[in-house]
């Protein structure tokens, strides 16, 4: 009697569930960015947040260079996540825009540090705090360490010397340091990403910040001969931050390695969770894989 009637049962459970799975909302901001096409990766981001059937996904678009920014803000408590694609020497934000991130952050928001995103806001202490580490616009020792990992741990290096640098593109093995985190749980512990810029150097405060994955950054690629950071998860008050250190351009996003860690720590930063099974396409360390 009981085995007739228990599918039936787990049939109802399972329908009043995904029947209950609001979708999350994200929302990208961007706009400006002297180094990067924001205007060519933000439909990417949107498209792989949108894929994943989680996500509704709106986009802020901010003034051009020297605009008008009196009318530039949005409702952030509107949101589940808030994905940063503001970079390279972007326009300091109006002082009521800067402190609703800090509040919604402070009161268990979600933020996704993009690439570039890492490079704006050199001065603004609350937002380094948020991305953890840094590169550009002035940074250096007095904004906090470079972060290694040695030996199979995280060693905080106060080395004077400036903030972010990078080579000439080339492929690079991403290496998974935390396999236990759910953003990595169930990943190769070594991808390959496709030929693309390998920031190394960053520095910031990187306070509560977990290194997930390093990439190895070769010195005759004009790099350091360290394992960087290039995923990571920061502590923010009461919120959750991912920053994804890779990415340049749209053909960079379309790279199996960063999409499927884009989408899985966005899920994540919006809920602290991560639902999402690991693709079939998911490369290992031989190669990458482009999607179309
Ligand atoms: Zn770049």
């Amino acid at each position: 009697m009981l085995k007739r009637f228990f599918p039936a049962l787990i049939l109802l459970v399972c329908s009043c569930a995904v029947a209950e799975a609001a979708p999350l909302k994200a929302l990208i901001i961007t706009g400006q960015d002297r180094a990067h096409k924001w205007a060519e990766t933000t439909p990417l981001l949107k498209r792989w947040l949108e894929e994943t059937g989680l996500f509704s996904v709106d986009v802020l678009i901010s003034p051009g260079y020297g605009g008008d920014f009196s009318k530039f803000n949005t409702e952030f408590s509107k949101y589940d996540v808030t994905v940063m694609n503001y970079g390279f020497g972007g326009d300091p934000w109006p002082q009521k825009v800067k402190k609703a991130l800090d509040d919604y952050m402070k009161s268990g928001g979600g933020l996704v540090i993009y690439h570039a995103a890492n490079n704006a806001f050199p001065k603004w202490k609350e937002y380094n705090e948020m991305i953890g580490l840094g590169g550009w616009g002035g940074r250096n020792e007095k904004d906090g360490p470079y972060i290694r990992w040695r030996d199979g741990k995280v060693v905080r290096d106060m080395t004077p010397g400036p903030g972010g640098s990078h080579g000439p593109q080339h492929e690079f093995v991403i290496e998974v340091r935390d396999a236990e985190h759910p953003i990595t749980k169930g990943l190769p512990p070594k991808f390959m990403h496709s030929a693309d810029e390998l920031y190394n150097r960053l520095r910031g405060p990187a306070k509560n910040l977990t290194v997930l994955a390093t990439a190895y950054s070769p010195k005759e690629k004009s790099g350091t001969g360290e394992n960087e950071p290039i995923l990571m998860t920061i502590k923010y008050g009461k919120g959750r931050v991912f920053h994804t250190a890779f990415g340049h351009g749209a053909k960079h996003l379309k790279s199996v390695a960063f999409i499927v860690t884009f989408q899985r720590g966005t899920e994540w930063a919006a809920s602290g969770k991560v639902t999402q099974k690991v693709p079939a396409d998911m490369p290992g360390a031989d190669k990458p894989v482009l999607r179309k």
